[in-house]
Formats: C-alpha cells, sequence, structure tokens
C-alpha cells in the first residue's frame, strides 16, 4: 500500500514512516507526487482541517491520503491559539514571541487554572470514499518561563505537572510516547492494520 502524505514538513513524513514501515505502507510526499495546488484550511476544528487537506490532495492524485492538524489550546485563553496555532500573532512571527505573550496573557493566573493541551488529528482519505480519523490530546500546563531545547513550537511553554518538565525537556523518543501526535499516528496505524487485515481475508 502506498499512502501520500499531505504535509509539506520533512520531520512529520520521517515521523510517519518510523511508525507505518513494519506495516510494509510506503508513505510518500505530496510533493514527490507532484501536488503543488493551494490547499484553503478553513475548517473550524484540527478534524475539520486534516479532512480537508486529505480530500483535496486524494480528489487530485487520485491516490490514498493522510494528513494531520494540530495545534495547542490554552483554557484560559478561550482555546486560543487552537486551529490558528501555525498563525497566531503571525505566520513568520518566532515561536520565542508567540511563546512570551502566552505567558503574559497568563499572567497573574494560578497553577490549576493554567491547563492546556495539545491536539491532533489525523485523517486518511481513500479514492472509493472511505475515511478513518483519530485525534489524541497530550495534556498539561502553560508554564512561567521558557524551558528545554528540544522539540518545536510550543514546547518550551508547556509543562507535564507531574514531572515539572517542559515538553521540550523530553528527548524525541519520550515526547512520542506521550504527545498528541505520537498517540494519533499509532491509532491510525492501529485502524489501517484492521484494514489490510480485512483485504487479505
Ligand atoms: P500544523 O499541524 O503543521 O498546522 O502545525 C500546528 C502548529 O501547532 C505548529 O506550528 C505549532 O505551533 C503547534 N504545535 C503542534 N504540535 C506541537 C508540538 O508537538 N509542540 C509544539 N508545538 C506544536
Amino acid at each position: 500500500m502506498k499512502i501520500v502524505f499531505a504535509t509539506g514538513n520533512k520531520n512529520k513524513l520521517t515521523e510517519i514512516r518510523q511508525i507505518v514501515k513494519d506495516l510494509g505502507i510506503e508513505v510518500v510526499s505530496m510533493k514527490e507526487e507532484g501536488f503543488s495546488g493551494d490547499i484553503v484550511e478553513n475548517g473550524t476544528t484540527f478534524l475539520e482541517n486534516a479532512l480537508i487537506k486529505a480530500r483535496t490532495v486524494c480528489s487530485a492524485l487520485g491516490e490514498i491520503t493522510m494528513s494531520d492538524d494540530s495545534g495547542l489550546v490554552v483554557d484560559a485563553l478561550g482555546g486560543e491559539p487552537g486551529i490558528y496555532s501555525s498563525r497566531y500573532m503571525g505566520e513568520d512571527t518566532s515561536y520565542r514571541v508567540k511563546n512570551r505573550n502566552i505567558i503574559e496573557r497568563l499572567e497573574g493566573i494560578p497553577e490549576n487554572e493554567r491547563t492546556a493541551r495539545f491536539v491532533c488529528a489525523i485523517a486518511c482519505v481513500f479514492p472509493d470514499g472511505r475515511e478513518l480519523t483519530a485525534e489524541e490530546t497530550f495534556e498539561g500546563i502553560i508554564g512561567w518561563e521558557e524551558r528545554g531545547e528540544n522539540g518545536f513550537g510550543y514546547d518550551p511553554i508547556f509543562f507535564l505537572p507531574e514531572r515539572g518538565i517542559s515538553s521540550a525537556e523530553l528527548t524525541p523518543e519520550e515526547k512520542n510516547a506521550v504527545s498528541h501526535r505520537g498517540k494519533a499516528i499509532r491509532a491510525m496505524k492501529r485502524q489501517l492494520e484492521e484494514l489490510l487485515a480485512g483485504e487479505k481475508k
């Protein structure tokens, strides 16, 4: 089975390849398959956006297509930045600035109200119209300072309260074991496994 992954992000591609390689699934990027169109991500949820991307590329290429959409949801900010996580304060604004801004907006907010989660939705769309979806979260709190050098994006301000460290202080393997994306990819993998087993019968 070959699956096109609707992303321009090389890290995501490597991660997904690693996880599904024992199923004998080949994962290729949409660019490698020649997709260069625009995708209008105008959904109102992570899952809607993942489905929009996967459906757009699947119907353009006629191939099984997978896509993900993720972001940070901060309860004390009414769910912001949410589906706008990468666009928050502008696509080109550095994460130092974005992270400091979130910490500032939470000034005076006590620990029990600083709850937040990373969310990852994954969709896999087949040319015959079948659709598989998975959504998982990674729960934590927004800290009072940035910590850690690993990871990317909002990791330095996202803390695991039970361990007292930020997700930027986790090794890639530790993060993958507990993260929204790791869990969602594994949930999608289980569904693909079932589907492949069903097709062999
Ligand atoms: P997208 O799924 O590629 O649209 O990216 C969503 C955005 O959410 C990223 O650009 C980050 O700002 C944020 N995000 C998603 N997952 C993580 C994570 O694991 N760590 C830090 N930031 C994340």
